[in-house]
C-alpha cells in the first residue's frame, strides 16, 4: 500500500456536501463486487480473415469503494476493456456482471438504463460542450435523462461545482477555464447523476503536472468523501502509484494485481 501522503483540498474547497445514496467507502477487501469478470473475451473482426483476440479470458473484480489503477503498455487493451466495462461495447466471450445484472442478458435499452444509473466517465478529453456554461455542461446529463432541469438538479450541480472549487466558474464558458479547470467540470459532470462506477480513461493525460496532480487529488477526494468507486487507466506511474490498487494489463492478459509499488 502506497504511503504518499494524500494532496490537501485547497483551502477554498468545501467538502463535497453533495448528497448521494453511494456509502463511504467499505475497509479494503470488505466490499460487495461492484464488477465480476469471468473469462472476459474480446474479438474484433469476427469471421474476417483479419480476426483478433485483444482480451483473452479476463478474471476481475472490483469491489465498491475501490480506486484502483489500470495500467499497461499501449496497445495491451486498457481502452477495450474500459469500452467494455462502459458498456460502449459487447465483450466476445465470458461474463460481465455489473452493479449484481449480467450485461449479456440486457437489450440496448436495459445497457442504456444501467450505464446512466451506475457508471460516470472522465476521458482524456473533456468533451464539455464549448456553447455552454460550466454550470449547463455539469447538467447535460440531466437533460439527456429527463429532458429537463429541475431546481434541485441545479442545486446539486452548483454544489458539485463549488466542490471542485469551481464556484466562481459557473457561469463561464469552458473555452474561458484552464485545462485544469475543464477536467474538473468534467469530474463534476461524471459526478451529476451519483454514479457507484466513474471510468477514467487518461484523465490527466492531457494536463501539466501541477493540474494533473490536482485532478487526480479531487478524484481521490470524492473517494474519500462520497465512496464512489474509481477505475482509473493511466501511463502515470506517480498517480498509479498514488491509488489503493494497480491492475495491469499486458498483452490482453492480467499480468499482475495489487498494491502499487512502493518504490
Ligand atoms: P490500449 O488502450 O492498451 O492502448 P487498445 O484497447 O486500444 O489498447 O488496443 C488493444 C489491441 O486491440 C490493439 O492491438 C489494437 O490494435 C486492437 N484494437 C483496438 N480496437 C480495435 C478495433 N476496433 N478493431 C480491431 N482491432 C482493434
Amino acid at each position: 500500500m502506497s504511503q504518499s501522503p494524500p494532496t490537501p483540498a485547497p483551502a477554498s474547497t468545501p467538502t463535497l456536501s453533495v448528497q448521494t445514496s453511494t456509502s463511504p467507502a467499505p475497509p479494503e477487501g470488505s466490499g460487495r463486487d461492484l464488477v465480476v469478470l469471468d473469462g472476459l473475451r474480446k474479438r474484433y473482426n469476427v469471421g474476417q480473415p483479419n480476426e483478433t483476440e485483444v482480451l483473452h479470458g479476463l478474471n476481475l473484480r472490483l469491489n465498491t469503494g475501490e480506486f484502483a489503477a489500470l495500467i499497461g503498455p499501449s496497445g495491451s487493451g486498457k481502452s477495450t476493456l474500459l469500452n467494455i466495462l462502459g458498456l460502449l461495447e459487447p465483450a466476445t466471450g465470458g461474463r460481465y456482471v455489473l452493479d449484481g445484472q449480467s450485461v449479456a442478458e440486457l437489450d440496448d435499452e436495459a445497457l442504456t438504463r444501467l450505464r446512466r444509473d451506475t457508471l460516470g466517465f472522465v476521458f482524456q478529453f473533456h468533451h464539455l460542450l464549448p456553447a455552454f456554461t460550466a454550470l449547463e455542461n455539469v447538467l447535460m446529463p440531466v437533460l439527456s435523462r429527463d429532458g429537463r432541469i429541475g431546481v434541485r438538479e441545479r442545486e446539486r450541480a452548483r454544489s458539485l461545482l463549488d466542490a471542485v472549487g469551481l464556484d466562481q466558474a459557473v457561469d463561464r464558458l469552458p473555452g474561458a477555464l484552464s485545462g485544469g479547470m475543464q477536467q474538473r467540470v468534467a469530474v463534476a459532470r461524471a459526478l451529476m447523476l451519483e454514479p457507484k462506477l466513474v471510468l477514467a480513461d487518461e484523465p490527466t493525460g492531457n494536463l501539466d503536472t501541477a493540474s494533473s496532480s490536482e485532478v487526480f487529488a479531487l478524484m481521490r477526494r470524492i473517494h474519500e468523501q462520497v465512496g464512489t468507486t474509481f477505475l482509473v487507466v493511466t501511463h502515470d506511474t506517480r498517480l498509479a502509484a498514488r491509488c489503493d490498487r494497480v491492475i495491469e494489463l499486458v498483452d490482453g492478459a492480467l499480468a499482475s494485481d495489487g498494491a502499487p509499488d512502493p518504490g
